[in-house]
């Protein structure tokens, strides 16, 4: 459908609600508020109203209201007032913790369980629960019941959402009956506050009712600023553990030498704690009028908007760009039809995209729309466990995202190329069609892109080859998650973010001595090579397995660490003097985890005393790289490798010279965000060793992050060794890398990586072939270089990945102005 025509056709279409009535714009929500107030000021203006529980006039006008009211809201909802209770309450969420508290006085706590959809208010109720669990789908809520019995020695309740208040989604409301049916004995608690705003909620069956349903009725009517708990009778002597009493709720109270007090009959009674809001009260009078006259029942409501959300869904997902690509990716679900009122909500929940797949930033988004006054809602939308299936956001990257200063209602809100929040759409009985056709022409004429301009790569080729006809490929790829210790491999085929910092997850970790706080390192511990650390991003954790004769050093040869940043699983910093980690003489502050499982398994399997430690995330702190070391000035290099001079070293270097000063930020590796060798130029290293009776290294002896190799088809003769030397700038599959010189050599490429145990080569032959200006060198130090513009997957969520084609860059192929400083 083009967007053009759908336009037109909304306008055209007979609109079937509510007919002979033109509310455009905001005109109908006006009319309404005015009509609203202008009663309720008639109200006001007429009669006087006291606090209750006096024999005065005014006060038994306001007791007889007040009760006339409660009954008039209990009828909305077809509620039969012998088999309910209305409690009034501030909001829904006032609602849920009267309830919570109810169950949080009971003598043995209580079990909460709760659906992955819920609204915040409904998690926090977990907090007080003796035991809780989050239930991930409706599948699995469905089988929980369908096993039937109590289960539980304790009282239980389960909680769930009536509408998401993320994507509209209506979950069943049968889960009520169903868990009376089959698990007697289990509460149910209803959170009915997004979905009553735009439908009808019949509670005229008891059986069928849950025990507790909240509402805020300021979502209904706008105005006033209430809510309600609405309690089934036979469900209501759980509340008589309640152990707070206020002004209003008790009969009698003894204080003095007898403590003694005699709580007030009626539920509602006993539960509205102080004056109730009286004014609030009388205006819900005037606002259930008011909307019923102007809008018609909730029924329509509910036909009106049903009607518009599935306009508004259609004319959304229909918008693309120039290149066919989406415009918006909306979050419905799966089980959800719009249109269909009893499983979806007239909410629309979407991010954006421009024409690479690249997110739109929801800051920006909402910037406009103000400027265009549609009234929308961005970020966590209250609804952490919706918000996170939705956006696919593990654990880990919640709390990373959290370190990296994301927090709801900030602008930082596309991190590692993924949406932090979402947008939200709302539709109301005021909204008209008019309403969803100029926000779906907003996104259109704001969003939706003509021409493709490609993201421009960071450095000009003076002419242009193409990167298939290129030898090089990469071999693998390596992170080494904890300094010092073994490798991880990456997958084959596993796209791997690279970060200003380097390779993903690379050098997040250390260890350090108990009692200096300096880093451990495998020249002076050549066991920690037998330490292997491995990431497993599908479980959120750091696996680190001991190997070889390690094994038998601790009492278990393998742990598990969470890949979150979780702040209490660190130390105090002020309690260990040494949490300013040394690496390469830099001070650094890597917070040193408490846990004492977690120190000895490396103390034990070291022999030394040693606590594992976390390096912050880039963006912890007070400025945007607060806590990042920045890798040494940019190296100086010449083109002869006779004439190479290359200051510092790794493992250990400490020199930082010459040379254009471009600062990296870098995590705990030591020199340069990557290390990158060349499979050629280390075969040609073996041949020497081998000619001589020596033993081949391997290629985890020099620590590279990145192992570039020529094709099969190069016999060895043919290979390129040492090519390296030459090169200016790496492109590897999509993206491009600097290399910034080449990387001195010491002993430590003697530690096996297998046994760990110390041999002579292959630092000998190095010495031999590679020396220069009495320095040795294997290597090159390099650097990722973001693309200039666009914001495409390729420049929000940069990857590269084993078998990517490598092309290397000569000086004299590239245009002078890429000097990348
Ligand atoms: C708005 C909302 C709440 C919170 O309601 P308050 O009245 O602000 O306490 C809880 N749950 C859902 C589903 C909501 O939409």
């Amino acid at each position: 459908m083009r967007y053009d025509g759908a336009i037109e056709e909304l306008r055209l279409r007979e609109y079937p609600v509510l007919q002979g009535t033109t509310y455009l714009d905001h005109a109908g929500t006006t009319l309404y508020a005015k009509s609203l107030i202008e009663r309720f000021s008639t109200d006001m203006m007429a009669n006087l109203y006291g606090n209750p529980h006096s024999a005065s006039n005014s006060s038994q006008l306001t007791t007889r209201r007040v009760e006339d009211i409660r009954l008039r809201l209990l009828e909305m909802f077809g509620a039969d007032p012998a088999e309910f209770d209305v409690v009034f309450v501030a909001n829904a969420t006032a609602g849920i913790k009267l309830v919570m508290e109810a169950f949080r006085d009971q003598e043995d706590g209580y079990w909460y369980g709760y659906h992955r959809d819920a609204h915040t208010s409904l998690i926090g109720v977990r907090e007080a629960a003796f035991e809780h669990h989050c239930f991930t789908t409706d599948t699995e809520v469905d089988e929980w019941i369908g096993e039937g019995g109590d289960g539980v020695r304790r009282p239980a309740l389960f909680a769930y959402p009536a509408q998401s208040n993320m994507n509209g989604r209506r979950l069943p409301l049968e889960w009520s009956r169903c868990i009376r049916d089959k698990r007697g004995s289990v509460y149910t608690l209803l959170d009915a506050a997004a979905y009553v705003s735009t439908s009808p909620l019949d509670l005229s069956d008891p059986d069928a009712a849950p025990d507790f349903t909240v509402l805020s009725l300021y979502k209904i009517f706008g105005f006033p600023d209430l809510g309600a708990l609405i309690v089934r009778q036979a469900s209501a002597s759980i509340f008589d553990k309640r152990r707070y009493f206020g002004g209003g709720t008790v009969e009698s109270v003894v204080c003095l030498r007898e403590q003694w007090h005699a709580k007030k009959e009626m539920l509602h009674e006993r539960l509205e704690d102080g004056t109730l809001p009286i004014h609030s009260i009388m205006a819900l009078d005037a606002a259930m009028s008011v909307h019923q006259e102007l809008y018609g029942s909730m029924r329509d409501v509910s036909k009106h908007t049903s009607f518009l959300a599935a306009k508004l869904y259609e004319g959304l997902s229909s918008l693309s760009h120039g290149n066919g690509a989406s415009v918006c990716h909306v979050y419905k679900d799966s089980t959800s039809t719009y249109g269909e009122s009893h499983t979806q909500g007239p909410v629309v929940a979407f991010n954006l995209q421009n024409q690479h797949g690249g997110w739109v930033s929801n800051a920006e988004v909402e910037k406009l729309a103000a400027i265009k006054n549609f009234q929308l809602r961005t970020g966590g939308l209250c609804n952490p466990g919706g918000v996170a299936s939705s956006l696919d956001l593990a654990p880990w990257e919640m709390r990373a995202n959290f370190s990296a200063g994301q927090r709801c209602g900030n602008d930082n809100d596309i991190i590692r190329a993924k949406p932090t929040g979402m947008i939200r759409v709302s539709l109301g009985a005021m909204s008209t069609l008019n309403d969803v056709a100029s926000f779906v022409h907003f996104v259109r004429e704001f969003f939706a892109q003509d021409a493709s301009p490609a993201v421009t790569p960071p450095i000009t080729l003076k002419q242009s080859k193409p990167l298939i006809a290129s030898r090089l490929h990469v071999e693998s790829l390596s992170v080494y998650p904890i300094k010092s210790c073994a490798a991880f491999s990456v997958p084959p085929r596993k796209a791997w973010e690279v970060r200003r910092e380097g390779l993903a997850w690379d050098r997040e970790w250390c260890l350090v001595h108990q009692g200096t706080g300096a880093a451990l390192s495998q020249k002076r511990y050549a066991e920690m090579a037998l330490i292997r650390p491995s990431i497993d991003l599908e479980k959120g954790v750091l696996r680190v397995r001991l190997m070889g004769r390690l094994q038998e050093t601790a009492s278990t040869d393998e742990i598990t660490v969470p890949l979150s940043a979780d702040p209490r699983l660190f130390s105090d910093e002020n309690t260990f003097k040494g949490a300013n980690a040394k690496v390469c003489g830099d001070s650094i502050k890597a917070k040193t985890y408490k846990s004492r499982q977690i120190s000895d398994f490396f103390t034990q399997a070291l022999g030394v005393a040693c606590h594992l430690a976390r390096f912050p995330a880039v963006g912890d702190g007070d400025g945007p790289l607060a806590c990042s070391r920045h890798s040494k000035p940019h190296l100086q290099r010449k083109q002869k490798a006779g004439e190479l001079h290359v200051p510092g070293a790794f493992p250990d270097s400490r020199a930082a010279t010459a040379g254009t000063a471009v600062s990296k930020p870098i995590l705990l590796s030591n020199e340069s965000p990557i290390l990158t060798i060349s499979r050629s130029s280390l075969n040609r290293l073996n041949e020497l060793i081998k000619a001589d009776g020596g033993k081949a290294a391997q290629a985890e002896v020099f620590r590279a992050n990145i192992v570039v190799a020529e094709g099969l088809h190069y016999p060895p003769g043919a290979e390129q060794a040492y090519a390296e030397d030459d090169w200016r700038y790496l492109q590897i599959g999509q993206q491009y890398f600097e290399m910034l010189g080449p990387c001195r050599r010491c002993q430590m490429v003697c530690v096996d990586q297998q046994t760990a145990e110390r041999n002579q080569e292959p630092f000998v032959t190095l010495s031999k072939t590679r020396r220069f200006d009495g320095r040795v060198y294997f290597g090159e130090h390099t650097s990722h270089l973001p693309m200039k513009n666009g914001a495409s997957a390729l420049v929000q969520n940069p990857t590269i990945a084993v078998g990517d084609a490598v092309r290397a860059l000569l000086s004299d192929e590239v245009q002078d102005d890429n000097m990348y400083t």
